[in-house]
């Protein structure tokens, strides 16, 4: 008798389809003996080809048996699967091309074989193909979210955000919570199109068409406050970043230097030192040491940014405010001191190659570019300044 660690590893691959297989002789007493016993007789024929790894042949058969009955469709969709999983795209495209060809291929049965060679095409990388075929679902069934999203992921990959917007839009109303973020998303992209060309009224219409469907989205507050900066109004820009920490306060660091650029333009810096050690004892989590160091240096001098870093390093250690303490001490004239300065400096470079500037929240890709979308797990938004002990967000 084979044992099962005997077995190719095709056939192991291929046990969904076994069993498919034989659930549908279990539900099939209803039927005639004579029609259980010939199909028993093929199926055991296929399996055995399956054992074998002569897939090829077991498909001719199977092929027969849906032809009988069509509810033995659930193992093609199964051996397809298999297939694309282990790269065998073609072999995919074969049973499901084979299918979709097959003048009585029940109606019930279409949108489902159309989806899974749309994604045979997806695989092989023929996103035109697939579009069709996700577009011929929709004619079929206009509101099939699976073909919906599967159209916004090829328009994602094209960069045709239009497209991208105009399909996300059908899915909004149902799942605002998920899609308006996406959409919010596009139109940033846009808008950062527009800055390239230097269209500043495209730039502010897609900043704001952004807002309006996730008013969180920081990525268009800050496009915004870019342009109010490079308009010289200061006013509107800080009141633009200010709301940051109400959007998503994980994004404050990234903002520092524009919110510091603003009050220094206003003369307002005693409100922007209140406001950074205000920040700091609610979001401690948040990597603001550094800049909180430089704008007490700039407004106050250097003993007193050293003492703040002392005095941040006492209540939570951090490799930034380590660097930043080194930064100060690069100037030590005592021999002795400056070799142990450089001994300790070289041990915090070493620490730092561990670390990253971002980092995304869901997937745990570490980066030192921010990525508004993540090149590892697609999430919009989730990759995010790195924090010692980043939660995963919900
Ligand atoms: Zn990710």
């Amino acid at each position: 008798m084979i044992e099962f660690s005997e077995l190719p590893g095709w056939a192991i691959a291929a046990l969904p389809v076994i069993a498919l297989l034989g659930l549908y002789l279990l539900s099939s007493k209803k039927k005639n003996t004579s029609h259980i016993n010939h199909f028993s007789k093929e199926y055991f024929k296929g399996l055995n080809h399956l054992l074998n790894d002569e897939q090829d042949k077991a498909l001719d058969i199977f092929v027969k048996l849906v032809e009988t009955d069509w509810d033995t469709i659930d193992t093609h969709f199964a051996l397809g699967k298999i297939y694309r999983k282990n790269g065998e795209i073609d072999k995919a495209i074969k049973i499901h091309q084979g299918l979709i060809a097959r003048p009585s291929l029940p109606e019930r049965y279409r949108n489902k074989v159309l989806l899974e060679l749309g994604y045979d095409y997806l695989g092989a990388g023929w996103f035109d193909r697939a579009e069709g075929l996700f577009k011929e679902v929709l004619i079929h069934d206009p509101k099939s979210e699976i073909a919906l999203h599967n159209l916004i992921l090829i328009y994602q990959q094209e960069k045709d955000w239009h497209k991208a917007i105009g399909t996300a839009e059908n899915l909004f109303s149902e799942n605002p919570a998920k899609v308006g973020p996406m959409i919010s998303q596009y139109y940033c992209e846009l808008a950062d199109l527009a800055k390239g060309k230097g269209d500043i009224n495209q730039v502010e219409h897609n900043a704001n068409q952004s807002l309006r469907y996730d008013s969180s989205c920081v990525r268009a507050t800050i496009l915004l406050a870019d342009l109010a900066m490079n308009a010289g109004d200061y006013a509107k820009a800080k009141e633009l970043l200010m709301h940051v920490e109400q959007q998503d306060a994980d994004f404050l660091p990234i903002i520092m230097d524009r919110l510091v650029e603003c009050h220094h333009q206003l003369d307002e810096t005693e409100d922007l030192l209140d406001y950074l050690d205000d920040l700091e004892s609610r979001l401690e989590e948040l990597p603001l040491i550094e800049s909180h160091a430089r704008v007490i240096e700039r407004y106050k001098d250097k003993d007193a940014a050293i003492k703040y870093v002392l005095t941040r390093l006492k209540q939570s250690p951090s490799l930034q405010g380590m660097t930043q303490l080194l930064r100060y001490r690069d100037t030590e004239t005592d021999n002795e001191s400056y070799t142990m300065m450089l001994g300790l400096k070289s041990a915090v470079d070493v620490m730092w190659k561990d670390q990253s500037a971002y980092q995304c929240r869901q997937c745990g890709f570490k980066s030192n570019t921010l990525y508004w979308m993540c090149p590892s797990c697609h999430n919009w938004g989730s990759v995010k300044p790195f924090v010692a002990s980043p939660g995963v967000d919900a």
